[in-house]
């Protein structure tokens, strides 16, 4: 055991160090990549350090440099150093953060991380934390406590009943909310019809106007699904506005990135009144730079969080007493997930968090201006990490050539009916040579 995990994390550093260097993605044949994973099911077993060498070998055609520095497409961020030590460290202790009888040190570092992830983003104290799999499970989580609430309040027990013959449920919510956010109501039994949408403003940020139109036009119990950090550009809703005209519906705030926005004071006024909303989404994954998968569901009522999701396992504790928990999450048993998100929060501590966050933001405005500069059209204001480009109708074919490139990789988006590259600097390691790098590069690709 001692020198295959030695062996494991020398193949990995090898990995980590290789980044800065490497094309960020290479044009992997899947039929190549399946054929060194492939073969027949082995009948004979084979030795763990063979295995481990042969892994290696079939993987490393196919890995992208996602951690690395120039990795701009999607919301991606690249594990700091601690968070990736800890993960090493969840994985060889095995432990599993279904609650304190099976772990308590996994219980304990997920108390503290989640006290400490509550005061940087500036949520209630009081609140629960649940530390799932990534925004989609907090999304499904935050919304399955709305719906027991908005339905307790009008006299309904859906955990016993079900959705079959229950009053109504209102869901009111941006028309560009995230895609999980349908998924999540798919999952629930609301199903996406039940979508009231809001109109958005141009940057992407929810109409508090129309919103208060929307909610006027009915009655009954109702969720309101807020964004902080729209995924094309950044936009965050105003939440302090939307609350006032959400009344007491259940508001649930989806930050899967734009929540850390408050960890940094000077994007914090994006997010003014986050404190007032019931449920938030937020992921470790992303830009606060911790391995997948991780993510967070807070609820402001913790006892609600709990109704909505408890796993009831007195009787396998014995104890005719639950730690909290397996009571928080989807899942019951899971990888310790809180011991990474501790080490990352302990390696940065509050500064490092807010300068990561400005520095990305930093980043991001300093890529606009070159690739501006350059001719390009920047299609978004740039508040936070995000940034759409324009390059006119040679927009999907510069995405392409930019992909094939490697010096950086970039995803397309359509927004508002029209076709951009877009950009996220999420990650820990991106440095102002990585994005002069990587605007001469598609300014390069563009002039061909
Ligand atoms: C990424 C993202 C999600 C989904 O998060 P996962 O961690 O991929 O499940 C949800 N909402 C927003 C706004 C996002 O950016």
């Amino acid at each position: 055991m001692r020198a295959l995990l030695a062996r494991a994390a020398e193949l990995a550093a090898d990995h980590r160090e290789s980044l800065a260097d490497r094309p960020v993605a290479r044009a992997a044949d899947p039929h190549v990549l399946r054929a060194g994973f492939g073969g027949p099911l082995p009948e004979a077993p084979s030795p763990p350090s063979e295995v481990l060498e042969e892994l290696a070998r079939a993987a490393e055609p196919g890995l992208v440099a996602t951690a690395g520095p120039r990795f701009f497409g999607f919301v991606v961020g690249g594990a700091l150093p601690a968070a990736t030590a800890a993960d090493v460290l969840a994985a060889g202790w095995d432990q599993n953060g279904f609650n304190a009888v099976l772990s308590p040190a996994a219980a304990a570092a997920e108390d503290v991380a989640g006290a400490w992830l509550k005061e940087l983003l500036g949520l209630p104290a009081t609140a629960s934390a649940g530390f799932v799999t990534g925004g989609q499970s907090a999304n499904t989580t935050g919304l399955a406590a709305a719906r027991h609430h908005v339905l307790a309040e009008a006299g309904w027990d859906v955990e016993r009943d079900g959705l079959t013959g229950a009053p109504r449920v209102r869901v009111v919510a941006s028309e560009e909310r995230h895609a999980t956010i349908d998924r999540s109501l798919r999952l629930l039994g609301f199903g996406t019809r039940a979508v009231e949408p809001v109109a958005a403003g141009p940057q992407g940020a929810i109409d508090v106007a129309d919103l208060e139109r929307v909610l006027a036009a009915g009655s009954g119990p109702a969720i309101v699904c807020l964004q902080a950090g729209n995924v094309n550009t950044g936009a965050c809703d105003d939440l302090r506005a939307a609350r006032e005209a959400a009344g007491d519906a259940w508001l649930h705030v989806d930050g899967a990135f734009g929540l850390w926005a408050a960890a940094n004071p000077a994007t914090a006024a994006l997010l003014d009144g986050v404190e007032l909303a019931d449920s938030w989404a937020c992921d470790g994954h992303k830009w606060l730079n911790v391995p997948y998968d991780s993510g967070f569901v807070f609820c402001a009522r913790p006892d609600v969080h709990a109704a909505a999701i408890a796993y009831r396992a007195a009787y396998l504790t014995g104890a005719g007493e639950v730690s909290g928990m397996g009571d928080l999450t989807l899942e019951s048993s899971r990888r310790a997930r809180g011991f990474a998100v501790w080490a990352a929060l302990r390696e940065l501590g509050r500064d490092g968090v807010a300068e990561l966050v400005d520095r990305c933001c930093r980043l991001a405005r300093r890529f606009a201006k070159a690739l501006a500069d350059g001719g390009a059209e920047i299609g978004n204001d740039v508040v936070l990490n995000q940034v759409l480009v324009s390059f006119g109708d040679d927009t999907d074919a510069l995405t392409r050539k930019v992909q094939d490139d490697g010096t950086c990789w970039l995803g397309g988006t359509t927004w508002r009916g029209r076709r951009y590259l877009r950009i996220s600097v999420s990650g820990w390691t991106t440095t102002e040579a990585d994005v002069d790098r990587s605007a001469a590069a598609i300014l390069r690709l563009a002039g061909q």
